[in-house]
């Protein structure tokens, strides 16, 4: 009998109690009588329905029952039928496809997390994203590359020694295992900076060092007319030990030049991802989303990230994150969207609310031609997401939540859309703080979260072992 129709049947008490039986599951770890799972790969697709249509059957379209279909199998989805499920599958059957899915990979129910520390080497960039509040532009520089004037050159730094030595020295002693080292694109480092960042970093502490993302490492190998390769390779050989997927934003050159203009392209990011792979560097991925993308942009950037780590299996982990407005250009800069729905059939743009400046070449798209902000995307909007990439990215292992941009109680949420590992104690940060968005969450606390959803919360390196 076909799942829709079996659906209608079940009395709403059965249901419900199916429901609390699943809850019962979650917090004393006992197998529920009628399991959920029948075997490793393949979900019930009634129970899942059960879970979501308390009350009143929300009927699935064909085309959102088929997907399920697929995933309930264990088949891999495409970017279209993930589109399809972003746009139209309820939110708590995707709660619950990501869920399953992750207890497939993770049946232990531990969550993990990493004790380190942002440091930021120097806030001094040439870029200039919209999305950034965290630059300051060069001292030699009052334009960027594109001519627009850019903001006061006051609070421009490069970390000193004594800085650097005493933040690593903290981190050791709250027992942190690595620091992330990320810095603007500044002109006036080279290349012997860095080498001497990091040689001495591993001279005098026992840390690993997650250094150094691909539109960083894109920007000094231009700088020092190296080939990628070679740029990698002397970083490894000074210290390097892994790299964070920090600027991907969306790989999409479409949405790329609209927002971060000077960076790395869509391909030179997954060059540089792809040869640090090939010389034995782990990296993670990222998508910051809740800008200015339409969904078909989240799609094309998780089949990217997911083809990439098909041919290397080089990346740890995928961490998605929203777009924090506050104090950033692109919260207030007009934006010709005219290129937003070309490829996308959904004209609910529901990431930006309101007004906003468009040359609309598509008539027929429900848009205002007037100026607005973006607004922050929703709770509801990162879950979809954090959900569907755990069930799209059928090759990745770990899935990040994102508590330093979404607070406690979402991230929290997050265990049960997919996430199986709640990221740093972030002893400093930087970047995000400049946005506004200031959520701190001393290791006890992210411990109290894990606990509390009924989870062990475990410590982790940077390649998600246990220690
Ligand atoms: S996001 Fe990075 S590259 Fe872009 S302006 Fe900020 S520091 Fe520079």
């Amino acid at each position: 009998m076909p799942a829709l129709s079996r659906l209608k049947e079940i009395h709403f008490t059965e249901r419900f109690m199916q429901n609390i039986d699943g809850l019962r599951h979650r917090t004393d770890n006992t197998k529920p009588s009628g399991s959920k799972i029948n075997h490793v790969g393949e979900v019930r697709l009634d129970s899942i329905a059960d879970s979501v249509n308390i009350g009143e059957a929300q009927p699935y379209t064909t085309k959102v029952e088929e997907v399920i279909q697929k995933i309930s199998k264990g088949e891999r989805i495409s970017a279209e039928e993930g589109l399809v499920m972003y746009n139209e599958a309820p939110l708590l059957t995707l709660a619950n496809l990501a869920d399953q899915r992750r207890f497939q990979l993770h049946p232990e129910r531990i969550i993990t997390f990493v004790v380190d520390r942002n440091i930021n080497y120097t806030n001094v960039c040439m870029s200039g994203c919209l999305f950034c509040a965290f630059y300051k532009v060069p001292k030699a520089e009052s334009k960027d590359r594109q001519g627009y004037t850019q903001r006061s050159v006051e609070q421009g730094y490069v970390i000193s020694k004594d800085s650097l030595r005493q933040k690593i020295e903290e981190t050791i002693d709250l027992g942190g295992t690595q620091i992330l080292l990320q810095g603007g694109m500044n002109p006036e480092l080279d290349l012997d900076y860095y080498i001497d960042l990091l040689k001495y970093i591993k001279a005098n502490f026992e840390i690993h060092i997650h250094g150094f993302s691909p539109p960083e490492i894109s920007w000094l190998a231009e700088k020092s007319s190296l080939p990628i390769k070679e740029t990698i390779s002397i970083l490894k050989n000074a210290g390097l030990d892994s790299i964070p997927g920090g600027g991907a934003e969306i790989l999409c050159n479409e949405v790329r030049e609209k927002v971060s203009p000077n960076k790395c392209t869509a391909r030179q990011w997954l060059e540089v991802m792809e040869t640090a792979h090939e010389l034995e560097l782990k990296s993670s991925a990222t998508m910051m989303f809740g800008h200015i993308e339409s969904p078909v942009h989240i799609f094309e950037h998780l089949d990217k990230i997911r083809s990439l780590q098909d041919r290397t299996g080089g990346f740890t982990a995928f961490i998605p994150w929203t777009f924090q407005p506050d104090n950033t250009r692109l919260s207030t800069t007009k934006i010709e969207r005219d290129f937003i729905n070309i490829s996308c059939d959904n004209t609910d743009n529901h990431l930006i609310t309101g007004e906003i400046e468009v040359t609309d070449k598509n008539p027929d798209k429900n848009l205002s031609t007037k100026k607005n902000k973006i607004r922050k995307a929703s709770a509801v909007e990162y879950l979809r997401v954090l959900a569907l990439s755990r069930i799209f990215l059928d090759n990745f292992d770990n899935i990040q939540a994102s508590w330093v941009t979404q607070g406690d109680k979402i991230a929290q949420t997050a265990l049960f859309y997919g996430a199986n590992d709640m990221g740093s104690t972030m002893i400093e940060e930087n970047v995000v703080a400049s946005a506004g968005v200031d959520f701190m969450l001393p290791e006890k606390e992210i411990r109290r979260l894990i606990e509390e959803a009924g989870f062990k919360p475990r410590q982790r390196n940077c390649f998600y072992n246990l220690i």
